[in-house]
């Protein structure tokens, strides 16, 4: 048979993007797993090729996401789709966020239940260990009133919401939600994992300790070499998270 010079082309961007479908579905059961996400929640990653587009599943529970659930969405918000099926409302967290930041290729929204204290009171969110050094010394917080006044649902829902949401992220890893949830972003789907994992782990551990003490958290210096130093581990924990995910989930 001759070689189709087409399709040999076309194949390794195919294999790339099935193998990121794959990892998509893979941290939707992790984000499940490790309680960040229930019900709601979402991640996304990066279209490899295509600009302004990015892959996000359809308007269903991460938890119970197979690849056939994964749709193509536009920085616009539109899907395209050939069966018509429709994404998250909040889809929009994830287009105007990819719009914004080129260096970002994955990104979470969940409304993980520790993190939430840190958006409605005075109390900041802020690296207590080593594993949360990407958290910087600026936790940003969304507040939704800014621009959505005083009677919004709280939810993402407009191309105008998720822009005053990158906006207020910036150059941060993770923003907070006021009386909602928090975004993660990273430049990988593992990276954006981990750091959505600890997030509500160091939200955790700052409740406890603000219970027992005044709290000592990393310096600034001490978050940032400690963030590279988990980034080049990011393997570790995500092949633990995918064995417990997938064997508790299938
Ligand atoms: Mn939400």
């Amino acid at each position: 048979m001759i070689a189709d010079f087409e399709s040999l082309e076309i194949y390794p961007m195919t294999h790339e993007i099935d193998a990121l479908i794959e990892d998509l579905v893979i941290a939707n059961k992790i984000l499940y797993n490790e309680g960040v996400v229930d019900g709601f929640g979402h991640i996304s990653v990066r279209h490899p090729s295509l600009e302004n587009r990015f892959f996000i599943a359809k308007s269903m529970a991460p938890g119970l996401v197979t690849a056939q659930d994964i749709l193509e969405c536009d920085f616009d918000g539109v899907v395209h789709d050939p069966q018509n099926r429709k994404s998250y409302v909040e889809r929009f967290i994830h287009s105007e966020i990819f719009r914004a930041r080129p260096d970002v290729n994955s990104i979470v929204h969940s409304h993980s239940a520790s993190v939430i204290p840190f958006g409605v009171t005075s109390q900041r969110l802020r690296p207590i260990c080593h594993m949360s050094g990407f958290l910087g010394s600026q936790t940003p917080i969304y507040e939704i009133r800014h621009t959505a006044g005083e009677t919004s649902d709280l939810l993402i829902n407009s191309q105008k919401l998720g822009k005053s949401l990158a906006n207020i992220l910036g150059s941060a890893t993770v923003a907070l939600m006021r009386g909602h949830g928090s975004v993660a972003v990273g430049t990988s789907i593992k990276q954006v994992v981990y750091r959505a994992i600890y997030t509500e782990v160091n939200a955790k551990l700052q409740l406890e300790s603000m219970k027992i003490g005044t709290v000592d958290f990393l310096t600034d210096a001490e978050a940032l070499a400690t963030s590279a130093m988990a980034d080049v581990h990011l393997d570790r924990p995500w092949a633990l998270w995918k064995e417990k995910a997938l064997s508790s989930h299938g």
